[in-house]
């Protein structure tokens, strides 16, 4: 087969029918495949049958995604639970366990059913998108142990979209250089911290990381990736950087494509925005949890609630990909706060930091005078400023566009903000 060594990785899709779907056709398949894994759930799941019989429900009464409100989410801490008192998988596993090929084990400890054939699509769409191509050479530095991501996920899916696996694993970074070198390379897969120790190394060896290696695309997940890291890591290797979401219970529940605008939600995976207190889906535009349902068969979790936050948006994206967007991970929900009825969280608060170079600190203060929520914005500044006024309306102003909510600006005097302390401290008593 001949090397992709230089073509466009920008175009194209893994799969067009699917991933170019217009909004009504994608409802209609959604809802379809909806029906048919809760129907197939209720009937081999004696998890979710009890969840659905708990509320009341019966398979008929989920006919669209408007419906799954009406299902409880399941969290982590639950399926913990769960395993516990139902070895080994609490129920949710919709086949007999001789059936399956691998058991994982993630944190928690959490098992999972490992698929005998994995079909799951959600990462390779992810990994063509991030511009891998059949016969690219691709190092898998994911670990293979334990964990379903590296080994089931990860290397399955890099076969899907037709690349060679290495199935390098973590760690070993001067061998893992030598075989960048020798095997030429041209597909990472990995934390985007990881493929930084390897640009170090690499150097540290005597190496050029532009010209003496030929990597030209990295797939990360699980970890933050700052715009700052993926800039350093596409200059130095002349590479393009794509990152993902998802969780080692379901899978992708997004990809970044060429415009880094967003992440993609797959096509075969529903994704809902819902508010952490209530349950209820909330419109795009608007912060809360990320709940997700997966069609696999074999595991098929209903609305299971992730802890993350994000918010959806569904503005056309240059690519030609119709699915709707992650923007970027926010926070966990156990970190949110609720002020004059809207969530707040500390990556808001970061994002508002971050636009003034002057501020060294931060806090944001939440209390209650007369019934109202009151949200102070505590700042210690690198050094005083010539118009600490004008700073302040800045400051304001930007709080006003981040957190879309109304808050005060308190210039505090240097060491006054404890180290460790609380990004957002709520103060408010309820009496
Ligand atoms: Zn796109």
């Amino acid at each position: 087969m001949p090397r992709p060594e230089v073509m466009d990785r920008t175009a194209g899709f893994l799969k067009k029918s699917l991933e170019t779907m217009p909004h009504a056709k994608r409802l209609d398949y959604l809802n379809r495949k909806l029906k048919a894994v809760v129907q197939h759930a209720y009937k081999h799941s004696t998890a979710f049958k009890n969840k659905m019989e708990s509320v009341g429900l019966k398979p008929k009464d989920i006919q669209t995604m408007k419906d799954l409100e009406k299902i409880p989410i399941t969290k982590k801490a639950d399926l913990v639970e769960l395993q516990k008192r139902n070895p080994p998988f609490g129920g949710f596993e919709a086949v007999p366990i001789e059936t399956l090929r691998r058991i994982y084990v993630s944190p928690g400890p959490i098992l999972e059913p490992g698929e005998a054939e994995y079909e799951d699509l959600g990462w390779a769409q992810a990994m063509y998108a991030a511009g891998f191509r059949p016969g690219d050479i691709v190092i898998n530095t994911f670990s293979y142990h334990m964990v379903p991501f590296g080994m089931q996920m990860v290397d399955n899916s890099l076969r899907q979209a037709g690349c060679i696996v290495v199935p390098t694993g973590v760690g070993n970074t001067e061998q893992q250089v030598n075989i960048m070198k020798s095997l030429r390379v041209n597909g990472y897969c990995g934390t985007p911290s990881f493929l930084l120790n390897l640009a170090e190394k690499a150097e540290e060896m005597g190496f050029d990381c532009l010209k003496d290696l030929n990597l030209q695309v990295a797939f990360v997940a699980a970890e933050m990736l700052p715009e700052s890291l993926r800039f350093k890591l596409e200059e130095k290797f002349g590479m393009m950087i794509r990152q993902s979401y998802g969780t080692a219970d379901i899978g992708c529940l997004g990809y970044e494509c060429r415009e880094k605008n967003g992440m993609h939600i797959p096509d075969d995976r529903i994704v809902e925005i819902v508010d952490p207190m209530t349950g209820k889906q909330l419109p795009p535009g608007k912060t809360g949890e990320i709940v997700s349902t997966t069609f696999n068969k074999i595991y098929p979790l209903i609305r299971f609630g992730t802890g993350d936050l994000s918010y959806l948006t569904d503005s056309p994206c240059p690519c030609g990909r119709t699915s709707p967007r992650l923007a970027k991970i926010l926070g966990r929900v156990d970190q949110v706060t609720k002020v004059r009825g809207l969530f707040v969280h500390p990556g808001q608060a970061d994002e508002v930091a971050s636009k003034h170079p002057e501020i060294r600190k931060y806090r944001v203060v939440v209390t209650r005078k007369e019934h109202k929520d009151e949200m102070t914005f505590q700042v210690e500044l690198k050094e005083e400023v010539s118009q600490p006024e004008k700073l302040k309306s800045e400051i304001e102003q930007s709080i006003r566009d981040v957190m879309k909510v109304r808050g005060e600006i308190q210039f505090v005097s240097k060491g006054a903000i404890p180290e460790g302390a609380k990004k957002i401290e709520d103060r408010r008593t309820w009496e």
